[in-house]
């Protein structure tokens, strides 16, 4: 049995950056405009700081503005919705996007549904949701666009094959599951009261994991040959007592069954904020009624 392909998250990573980087050199020089992203984090959680840092540090590499809004854990819902409205309400800010979790005396949704949604870069606007789901122009959440990019990369056609989603939140998913079936994949969601998850997953062309837990799907459970896109991602204690990031998947039984596996860490994870640059050049591209003539995303 020959191994697994390893799907490269960061090469397919930096290509999709050099092609934004040279869509946003484009507006710049022959519309004068330059995308504008906005990102506000609640909270002093070290993770989430590095995280911001490193999503502002991509949108100013491929020629973006970026905008870094830290606001201390106190702050309270309406402080924060009015920065939304400043934001909304900004021509140089084009994408706004607000760090989850927010601490728990914020309402998430009412956030959520504070934010302009032709800014919703992160695509959780109920408005996007369902225009995602009814075929529509959505901004679409980054990591489940992120693994369709990668998905499209290793495949000729999706058509018609069976997808198995092990996740059901709304942001990752329910989406991906959307945009599956967009592909017309026949789309299976699993979640944990599904029953005989390991005989569904087994039905898999294309299985995507995201769950949360480490390590959980097992060699076993994958068709051979299959795609598996693992999502999680999972700080774990080795047996050598360093910390170390694993994803849903079981990586090493995975190598011996698959087709081709994403890693982790360097698989999807690296895609995500790739896409939250191209939704951002996508959504001030729609704000201001400009075409790209080399662009089928807008
Ligand atoms: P959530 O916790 O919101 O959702 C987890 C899903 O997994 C739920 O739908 C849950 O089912 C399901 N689940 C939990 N236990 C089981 C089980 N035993 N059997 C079957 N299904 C189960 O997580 P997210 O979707 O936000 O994230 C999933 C993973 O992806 C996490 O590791 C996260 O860190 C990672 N992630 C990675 C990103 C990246 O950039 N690569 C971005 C976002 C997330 P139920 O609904 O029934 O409870």
């Amino acid at each position: 049995m020959t191994e697994a392909r390893i799907i490269d998250g960061n090469a397919n990573a930096a290509e999709l950056r050099d092609t934004v980087a040279g869509l946003v050199r484009e507006l710049r020089d022959f519309h004068h405009m330059v995308p504008g992203l906005a990102v506000v984090l609640v909270g002093d959680d070290p993770a989430s700081q590095v995280y911001v840092r490193s999503k502002n540090k991509r949108a100013t590499e491929v020629g973006m503005r970026s905008f870094e809004h830290f606001l201390p854990a106190d702050t309270t819902e309406h402080q924060l919705l009015t920065l939304i409205e400043g934001l909304n309400d900004d021509p140089a800010v084009h994408g706004i996007l607000i760090q989850l979790p927010l601490p728990r005396h914020i309402d998430q949704q009412k956030v959520i549904e504070a934010v302009d949604p032709e800014k919703d870069v992160d695509g959780f606007h109920p408005m996007n949701v369902g225009r995602l789901a009814t075929g529509g122009r959505a901004l679409v959440p980054c990591t489940p666009e992120g693994c369709l990019m990668m998905l499209k990369d290793q495949l000729v056609t999706l058509d018609g094959l069976d997808a198995v989603v092990v996740g059901r939140s709304n942001i990752v998913g329910k989406p991906m599951a959307q945009l599956l079936l967009r592909e017309n994949c026949t789309v299976t969601i699993a979640h944990s009261r599904t029953t005989d998850l390991a005989g569904v997953c087994r039905r898999a062309d294309i299985l995507v994991a995201a769950v949360g837990r480490p390590e959980f799907i097992r060699g076993e459970w994958i068709k051979p040959g299959a795609i598996v896109m693992d999502v999680g991602i999972n700080r774990v204690t080795g047996p050598d007592g360093k910390k170390r990031l694993v994803g849903d998947v079981n990586f090493a039984e995975a190598m011996e069954i698959a087709g081709a596996v994403t890693p982790v860490p360097g698989g999807v994870g690296p895609m995500t904020i790739a896409v939250l640059l191209r939704n951002t050049m996508v959504a001030c591209c729609r704000q201001s009624r400009v075409k790209l003539a080399r662009c089928e995303w807008i």
